[in-house]
């Protein structure tokens, strides 16, 4: 079932889950540990990230070095797949413009529509680690709004080769990314909202927003947004944050700020399980406060800590 039905038809809080992909060479079952226990709260989606590959040099033998491509963490749209076949719950993929040609994304849409999948986020995905910029490939997309536009011309039975004729129409519902407290590379945030409601007039159907732990970032944002035109629904993605040196890292990776109050409690846990007990309560106190404001649905970036996601989710439900 698409999103947009999932939250249409839902009378109560919709749970959903972010996974990534285990580093190459686990197997699938790292996936299952990983979301078993979190099942019991029936998520109505289960999004699944893609990781470009990466140039990383390597030294050869005679200490001489060479630049090699690889992709730590493979199996995205198996994944997806395996999710949907074990739980019988939606699966997205994330799919990425970043070292992607245009041809590659159709081949990758057309496997998602063979499997059943019925979502997709469309992302343009962060520099690559040897850059310093985003770079699109050469035959590829620059923007997430161009990728928006291939998904949908694909919808409508557009394909790349002109000679297709009455091709089969796909029907994906598409998510686009959305940041609450503005996207790092944009001057400000109308203008980021501006090329947001661009990804909407062009065809995908809701927003999930980056991790915040302010919650008056989503709402001003979502109130910016609909002054702004932007009216499709805008998902709320929460992370835990359960250790000091994310204190520093989480900002700086996410462009986001963490409010003073939970830096200051942070601060003052002496072990590790005191901090991850802080950063579980913050988490709480947010996802009450979203119920108490009637947001219809809670997106859990489990990375890798799922025990605290269960651990909130059975203190809610
Ligand atoms: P865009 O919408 O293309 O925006 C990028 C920047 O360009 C913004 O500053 C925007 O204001 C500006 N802009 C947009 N369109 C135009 C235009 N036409 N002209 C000029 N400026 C423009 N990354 C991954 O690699 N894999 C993942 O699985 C992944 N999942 C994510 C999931 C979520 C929910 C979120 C919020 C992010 C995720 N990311 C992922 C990270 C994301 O790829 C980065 O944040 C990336 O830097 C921007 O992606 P975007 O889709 O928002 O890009």
């Amino acid at each position: 079932m698409k999103v947009t039905q999932l939250l249409a038809e839902n009378k109560e809080t919709i749970i959903s889950f972010e996974i990534l992909p285990p580093t190459k060479g686990k197997s699938i079952e790292s996936i299952y540990t990983h979301l078993n226990p979190l099942m019991e709260y029936n998520p109505a989606f289960i999004n699944v990230t893609y990781h470009r590959a990466e140039q990383i040099l390597k030294t050869r033998r005679d200490n001489s070095l060479e630049w090699v491509e690889i992709r730590k963490r493979p199996g995205t749209v198996g994944i997806c797949a395996a999710i949907m076949n074990k739980y019988k719950v939606e699966a997205i993929p994330h799919l990425i413009c970043g070292g992607f040609s245009k041809a590659e994304t159709e081949n990758a849409l057309i496997d998602l529509d063979f499997l059943g999948i019925k979502n997709v986020l469309a992302l343009r995905g962060d520099a690559a680690a040897n850059e310093k910029f985003f770079t699109p490939h050469p035959q590829g997309h620059r923007y997430a709004e161009d990728l928006v536009r291939q998904i949908v011309a694909l919808n409508n039975g557009q394909y790349m080769e002109e000679d297709i004729i009455d091709g089969a129409k796909t029907d994906f519902c598409i998510g686009v990314a959305g940041y609450p407290e503005k996207h790092m590379e944009a001057p400000n945030m109308d203008t980021d909202i501006y090329y947001l409601k661009r990804k909407i007039e062009l065809g995908a159907d809701y927003v999930t927003t980056q991790l915040f732990f302010n919650n008056t970032h989503y709402y001003n944002y979502i109130k910016r947004c609909n002054e702004l035109g932007v009216t499709v629904p805008i998902i709320p993605g929460l992370k835990p944050l359960t250790n000091k040196k994310q204190l520093t890292t989480i900002p700086r990776i996410f462009n986001t700020e963490v409010p003073v109050e939970f830096c200051n409690e942070m601060m003052k846990a002496k072990t590790e399980e005191a901090c991850e007990q802080v950063g579980t309560e913050w988490l709480l106190h947010q996802c009450r406060d979203l119920l108490k404001n009637k947001i219809p649905v809670l997106h859990f970036y489990t990375l890798g800590k799922p025990r605290v996601i269960y651990n909130v989710l059975k203190q809610l439900f």
